[in-house]
C-alpha cells in the first residue's frame, strides 16, 4: 500500500511539474510576441499627498491582456520575463511609454505630476540601463525631475560593483529613487543613508491590518520615525480604508496610495480622474 501511495505521489508530483513547466513555456513563448502585438499596456494609480489631499503623482503598472487568457497579472509574468531575458525589452518599453504619457498629460494641461516607474533589479543591473533611461527621457522630452524610479531591497542585497555610481549618475540626470515594498526584504538600513534614495514605500502587507494589529502598528511607526530622521519621504501603499488613511497621516506619512483613493486606471480614465479630483480640490 505504501509503495502504491508512493508511486501515486510521484505521479502526482510529475504531473504538477509538467503542468508548471508547460505553463511557463507557454507564458515565455507568448511573452515574446506580446510587445509586438500590443498586448501590453500601462495603468496608472494616483498618489495622494496626505497633508493636502492633492494628487502628487501616479505609479505606472504594466498589464498584459492575453488574447485567449485575458488579463495576466504582473506578479505572474515579470518573473518569467526576468528568467528568459525579456525583462530588458519589456522594461524599456515601460520606461518609454510612461515617460511619453507624462509628457502627453503635461501637454494637455495636467502639470505638477510625478511619474513613478517600477524597475526590476535584473533590469537595473543590465549594462545598458542608464542609456535606456536616457533614451526614454530624450525621446519623450519629459523633465527628468518628474520621473521617479522604484527599486526594491532585492537590488541592494546583491552585490553590484557600480550600484552607487549608477544610482548617482541617474540622480545627477535629475531622476529620483524610491524603495518599493519597504520592510519585506532584509536590506541593511545603512543603505538608506548612503544611497541617493528619497522615498520609501511602506509595503501594503503592513498597511492591511492597520489600525489594530500591534505588530504592524509598530513596524509602521518605526518606519515613519526612521524616514523622518533620515529626511526621507514615506509613501504607504495599499491604503483601502479611512481608518488606515487616518492612522498613517496622523503619524506623519507623506503620501498615500491605494484603492481608497483610486484603483490603477488606463490613461484616459486616469487623466479624467485627476482632472475631476483637481476641480473638486479647488472648490473645497
Ligand atoms: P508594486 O510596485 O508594489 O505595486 C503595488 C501593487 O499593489 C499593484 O499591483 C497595485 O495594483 C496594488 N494595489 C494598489 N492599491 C492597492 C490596494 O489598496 N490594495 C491592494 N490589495 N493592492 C493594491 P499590480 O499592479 O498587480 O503589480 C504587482 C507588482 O508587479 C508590483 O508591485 C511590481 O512589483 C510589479 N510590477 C508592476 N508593473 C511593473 C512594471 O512595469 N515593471 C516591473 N519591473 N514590475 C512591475
Ligand atoms: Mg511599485
Ligand atoms: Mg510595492
Ligand atoms: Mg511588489
Amino acid at each position: 500500500v505504501a509503495k502504491e501511495a508512493g508511486r501515486n505521489g510521484y505521479q502526482f508530483f510529475m504531473k504538477e511539474m509538467n503542468a508548471r513547466v508547460s505553463r511557463r513555456m507557454f507564458l515565455e513563448n507568448n511573452l515574446r510576441r506580446a510587445l509586438e502585438r500590443h498586448e501590453m499596456y500601462l495603468v496608472y494609480q494616483p498618489q495622494i499627498e496626505a497633508s493636502t489631499g492633492r494628487v502628487s503623482g501616479v505609479e505606472a503598472l504594466v498589464r498584459w491582456n492575453h488574447p485567449e487568457e485575458g488579463l495576466i497579472p504582473p506578479d505572474r509574468f515579470i518573473p518569467v520575463a526576468e528568467d528568459c531575458g525579456l525583462i530588458e525589452p519589456l522594461g524599456a518599453w515601460v520606461l518609454h511609454q510612461a515617460c511619453r504619457q507624462l509628457q502627453d498629460w503635461r501637454d494637455d494641461g495636467l502639470d505638477e505630476l510625478m511619474m513613478a516607474i517600477n524597475i526590476s533589479p535584473m533590469q537595473f543591473r543590465k549594462p545598458g540601463f542608464t542609456d535606456t533611461v536616457r533614451s526614454a527621457l530624450h525621446s519623450s522630452g519629459v523633465d527628468p525631475r518628474c520621473i521617479e524610479l522604484e527599486i526594491t531591497e532585492t537590488l541592494l542585497m546583491q552585490p553590484l560593483n557600480d550600484l552607487d555610481s549608477r544610482l548617482r549618475e541617474l540622480t545627477a540626470m535629475g531622476l529620483t529613487f524610491s524603495l518599493d515594498d519597504f520592510g519585506t526584504g532584509y536590506s541593511s538600513l545603512g543603505y538608506l543613508k548612503r544611497l541617493p534614495i528619497s522615498r520609501i514605500k511602506l509595503d501594503k502587507s503592513f498597511v492591511a491590518d492597520l489600525p489594530g494589529d500591534v505588530e504592524d502598528e509598530a513596524v509602521t511607526r518605526a518606519t515613519l520615525s526612521m524616514a523622518k530622521d533620515l529626511g526621507l519621504h514615506c509613501v504607504a501603499e495599499g491604503v483601502e480604508t479611512p481608518a488606515q488613511r487616518d492612522f498613517l497621516s496622523e503619524r506623519g506619512c507623506d503620501t498615500l496610495q491605494g484603492y481608497l483613493f483610486a484603483r490603477p486606471m488606463p490613461e484616459q480614465e486616469c487623466r479624467e480622474w485627476i482632472r475631476h479630483h483637481r476641480r473638486q480640490q479647488r472648490r473645497a
